[in-house]
């Protein structure tokens, strides 16, 4: 007799195994896919069942049994297990945890696929009501009655009203009571992908786009594209063609956009193109939202999904096309928990699934470039602007002999000026949100310090406070120094006081302020983008927020208030990202029939780095990065893991790393060098010490290998209680 199977189950708990479990009385046929109700120590725990095995390492009789099986048919296939198991493996976190990133919070709660939801709806009597006469009576019900009308019969789901209208409990008592508004409970429902009316033709494709296309169609299976372009070139067109022809032959394509890509004014593209409404999956849904879209991708329903990050994970059983749009943006590379990279994660999805995968950049990373010179990716260049439209003009601005007020120079201010005369709108961009990154005593120069950081407080005058950008601490705005009682001044611009400063300036045109201090509101940015784009602003102030992918027909300047940040950054990547950043926005402007212009102040305009960006734009600091990397031997020439820790003690935050470092001296060779352990660059943070230590190697194999071996080691260690520690695999930030 064969011995009963034994599960392997991913449990969210920070630990690098499988627990095994027999299966639930009455449910031996549970398996790979499915979840599971476990006990787990003293708590019940919804898991993953991940394989089946005929043997344990624990005697049967000790293996406990599942409480109950929470799904009849695998929730997962074996491709998006492999997903699961890949990236566990890959980035050394544990399973249960990237379980836990994959699944949408519903289903990591154990609820069912397809739960049922409270409803609330408009009655017939609510329908004939006289709303102005119950708007005078009782405005709060007046208001809610109208957003469920507007819903129709089939009403709204609780999650959704709380969105509209936060605090409708109240007004809903009423209307229930008077019989206007029912409640009732459902399941949701699963939306189809909605066919919209027909979809619109595109402009014709110029040379390039055609030529990228083609490459495309020639090759199938398997293949990772490049779309190199500036911003203007076109990139969407070319995606939209492929797109269609994906969706045409029956299969699904998924898109993924940076974290705050993803605009209405794309969504209506798409649907407008291709004639239909895509699933759309970012943070800010609700959890019902969310799981609705998650499961008509994962049954197919849904054949074009738009989502951030985590949307690498959706089940797509047809997939047939993959689209990284911005493939250079930081949000595709989560900063903490599992350190995954999406962009890289889709390549591998793409690999396993034999489908094309499609980059698009203006500003491609280093490490694709590399590929591409490698010949694993495939580059597509798109040089013009659709529509014959000329690239920017720039010009520097020499801070040194232009001194800036309040961040604006003189030539600045005179260009502004001109182009909003001519009809223009400006950007005004700096990378830094609040009113000032410092507030200083006039008499003895003390700063304001975080209490919890090893960093300043950055001045936000609207709200009157001091607040850590690091930590999230805040407190009252100081009027004078608490060590000599002197007056305390703002030093430097962020977008507030550049706000202030332009609307001085500027008294009769529209600003619009955009940061993620002004558009906190859900839906905000949406909203001030379109307005932007509508004309509706004449000045733009704000930070990267406003430099992503979005398109403002009648910009004309760029104003870069502060492009010195990253020309002598300690990071490596520095000149990358600054280059990055300026030409993302930089490519704003211009984009119709008017030439756009950037102005860039800098204190340093006689920096080779400008030449090299205005003379051989992005391309020529791209290849010039290489070579350095190439030659000191950082990425893409080698690969980094970091591991970093954290602890209330500096001597625990050290401790551990010093076991990981002793561990892999055993092993060091040539190809495997090991740096630290150091303090992190902001040593303190939140309350905690920072310490970090970088594995560096030639040899990804190796260097795999000691990370697998290293993690239980580590898991393992009594210091490891104490410290907050983590395995950063290809790190984007080294500290
Ligand atoms: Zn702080």
């Amino acid at each position: 007799m064969s011995s009963p199977p034994i599960l392997k189950v991913a449990v969210s708990v920070p630990l690098s195994r499988e627990f095994d479990y027999l299966p639930a009385p009455g449910a031996p046929n549970v398996g790979p896919g499915c979840r599971v109700l476990v006990p787990f120590g003293r708590r019940r725990q919804v898991g993953l069942v991940i394989d089946k095995a005929n043997q344990s390492e624990i005697p049967v009789e000790k293996i406990r049994r599942c409480l109950e099986t929470l799904d009849e048919e695998p929730l997962l296939s074996d491709e998006d297990l492999w997903l699961i198991r890949f990236t566990s493996d890959y980035y050394h976190h544990p399973i249960g945890e990237v379980v836990a990133t994959a699944l949408p919070a519903l289903l990591r709660q154990g609820k069912p696929l397809d739960p049922t939801v409270n409803f609330v709806s408009i009655t017939d009597a609510g329908e004939s009501m006289d709303m102005e006469s119950l708007a005078k009576r009782a405005p709060r019900q007046a208001e809610l009655l109208t957003v469920l009308f507007d819903a129709g019969g089939n009403g709204m789901d609780e999650d959704a009203l709380t969105e509209l209208v936060p605090d409708w409990r109240r007004a809903a008592k009423g209307l229930f009571e008077k019989g206007l508004a029912q409640r009732f409970v459902a399941r949701a429902t699963e939306p189809e992908s909605v066919t919209t009316a027909d979809s619109e033709p595109g402009p014709e494709l110029h040379g390039a786009q055609r030529d990228a296309l083609e490459r495309i169609r020639e090759r199938p299976g398997f293949g990772v594209f490049l779309l190199d372009g500036v911003t203007g070139s076109g990139k969407t067109e070319v995606y939209l063609r492929v797109i269609k022809d994906v969706l045409d032959a029956g299969q699904q394509v998924l898109i993924l956009v940076p974290e705050i890509g993803l605009t209405p004014q794309l969504v209506s593209r798409l649907e407008k193109r291709l004639g239909i409404a895509p699933a759309v999956m970012h943070s800010g849904l609700t959890d019902l939202e969310r799981l609705t879209a998650w499961r008509s991708a994962r049954s197919g329903a849904a054949n074009l999904v738009v989502g951030t990050r985590s949307a690498v994970f959706t089940p797509m059983p047809d997939l047939g096309l993959i689209v990284i749009d911005e493939e250079h943006d930081h949000s595709f590379k989560q900063q903490e928990g599992l350190r995954y990279s999406a962009r890289d994660l889709a390549i591998v999805r793409g690999k396993q699934k034999q489908i094309p995968v499609i980059l698009g950049s203006a500003t491609p990373t280093l490490e694709v470039l590399q590929h591409c010179r490698a010949g694993n990716f495939v580059r597509l260049e798109l040089p013009e602007r659709a529509g014959g439209a000329k690239p920017p003009l720039f010009r520097l601005i020499d801070l040194v002999r232009n001194p800036a007020e309040n961040g604006l120079s003189n030539p600045l201010v005179e260009s502004i000026q001109r182009h909003l005369g001519e009809g223009g709108q400006a950007l005004i961009f700096l990378n830094r949100r609040g009113f000032a990154p410092t507030l200083i005593c006039a008499s003895c120069g003390q700063v304001a310090e975080c209490e919890r950081c090893d960093s300043r407080m950055t001045v936000h005058a609207r709200d009157g406070l001091l607040r850590c950008h690091h930590c999230g601490a805040a407190r009252a705005l100081d009027v004078q120094c608490s060590s000599c009682g002197a007056e305390v001044r703002p030093l430097g611009e962020g977008t507030e006081r550049l706000e202030d400063a332009l609307r001085t300036l500027f008294a009769d045109r529209r600003i619009e302020r955009i940061d993620s201090d002004s558009m906190q509101r859900k839906g905000a940015i949406g909203e001030a983008l379109e307005l932007a784009a509508g004309g509706g602003a004449d000045i733009l102030v704000g930070t990267q927020m406003l430099s992503k992918g979005h398109h403002f027909p009648k910009l004309t300047l760029v104003g870069i208030v502060n492009a010195d940040q990253g020309l002598f950054g300690t990071d490596y990547r520095s000149a990358e990202r600054m280059a990055q950043s300026i030409i993302q926005v930089a490519g704003r402007a211009g984009r119709e029939s008017r030439q756009g212009e950037v102005l860039v102040q800098t204190a340093y305009p006689d920096n080779p780095f400008w030449d090299y960006l205005i003379d051989g734009g992005y391309a020529r600091i791209a290849a010039d990065a290489l070579a350095e990397r190439e030659e000191s031997r950082w990425p893409p020439f080698t690969r980094l893991a970091l591991i970093r820790s954290a602890a209330h003690s500096k001597n625990d935050a050290h401790a551990l790393l010093d076991v990981a470092r002793d561990y892999i001296a055993g092993r060091q060779t040539e190809h495997l060098r090991v740096l630290g352990p150091v303090d992190a660059p902001m040593a303190r943070r939140a309350g905690r010490y920072r310490a970090q230590l970088l594995l560096q190697s030639s040899d990804r194999r190796l260097l795999h290998q000691v990370l697998h071996d290293l993690r239980p080691l580590l898991e393992g260690n009594p210091v490891a209680r104490k410290v907050r520690w983590s395995i950063d695999v290809d790190p984007v930030e080294l500290f």
